[in-house]
């Protein structure tokens, strides 16, 4: 599942390709995936130049002169850029560009949603006007104060995106194991330096991992032919067995509210 870490890395590799393209209209195979009714959606998707790529959270936006397409990749979503080749069975929605180019997304899950919005209002609109603040936007104190009153396990919180945006579940495994602090701790439990010690670990994470071009494992493969290289610095994250790199102990496998969790029963209490 694509996290902040690899949606950062296929808007800044789409965004050399994209930027100044054209759309001459949209052509979608598998129309639920876009969540603007769809008949207004082609229609005014029509003529926009893609001017900007932005993102929040694990959203990509697309910014064009009238609009924000606004894309969520969740389970398996990706891009390819070509040029006139045959459909492939899981590319559900083909942006096609006046140069000719296409921008193709790739769907096995369908999990993914497209939503077209106004220009002018799209951060007050749903979703983003849901979405927390990245870790290295929020302050420790905000986190804090929005945790206390949570009796969900940390790990729980930490993959709501209404608390704190862009984690996911192998970077709540990463961050949770630098913080010494195990994932079934209630959210509540935790102490105002546990709070600061859990943003500067996912901060860390975060950036080490997007600069490495993030983690390619199982479910999330190349896409725009990146393969991430953040897999190799794991330190728990499908590690069970292993010896913990910090005490030797094996890395347990839990599962905690339905995911597969990584720890090391010794350095995370
Ligand atoms: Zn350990």
């Amino acid at each position: 599942m694509p996290e902040l870490p690899e949606v950062e890395t296929v808007r800044r590799t789409l965004e050399l390709a994209i930027i100044g393209e054209t759309i001459d209209h949209v052509v979608a195979i598998y129309p639920k995936l876009i969540t603007t009714p769809l008949d207004d959606f082609l229609t005014q998707i029509k003529n926009q130049t893609i001017l900007k790529l932005d993102r929040m959270g694990k959203y990509l936006i697309f910014l064009t002169n009238d609009y924000a397409l606004i894309i969520h990749l969740r389970m398996e979503g990706k891009f390819f850029i070509k040029t006139d080749e045959p459909i492939l069975k899981h590319e559900h929605v083909i942006f096609k560009f006046k140069s000719g180019k296409e921008l193709r997304y790739h769907d096995v899950r369908k999990f993914g949603t497209i939503t077209l919005l106004s220009k002018d209002s799209y951060l007050e609109s749903y979703p983003l006007n849901k979405l927390a603040l990245e870790p290295k936007d929020l302050k420790p104190d905000v986190l804090f104060n929005k945790l206390k009153s949570k009796s969900i396990e940390i790990k729980a919180a930490l993959l709501d995106q209404h608390i704190i945006s862009g984690l996911g579940n192998i970077y709540v495994d990463e961050t949770l194991f630098r913080s010494h602090i195990h994932p079934t701790r209630p959210a509540s439990s935790l102490t105002f330096e546990d709070v600061e010690t859990i943003l500067k670990s996912a901060i860390y994470v975060l950036e080490k991992a997007t600069s490495l071009g993030g983690t390619t494992i199982r479910s999330y493969t190349s896409s725009l032919g990146v393969h991430g290289r953040f897999q190799n610095e794991l330190m728990v994250h499908m590690k069970q067995g292993e010896p913990c790199p910090i005490c030797q102990t094996p890395i347990i496998k839990m599962k905690v509210k339905g995911r597969g969790t990584y720890v090391c029963p010794n350095c995370q209490d």
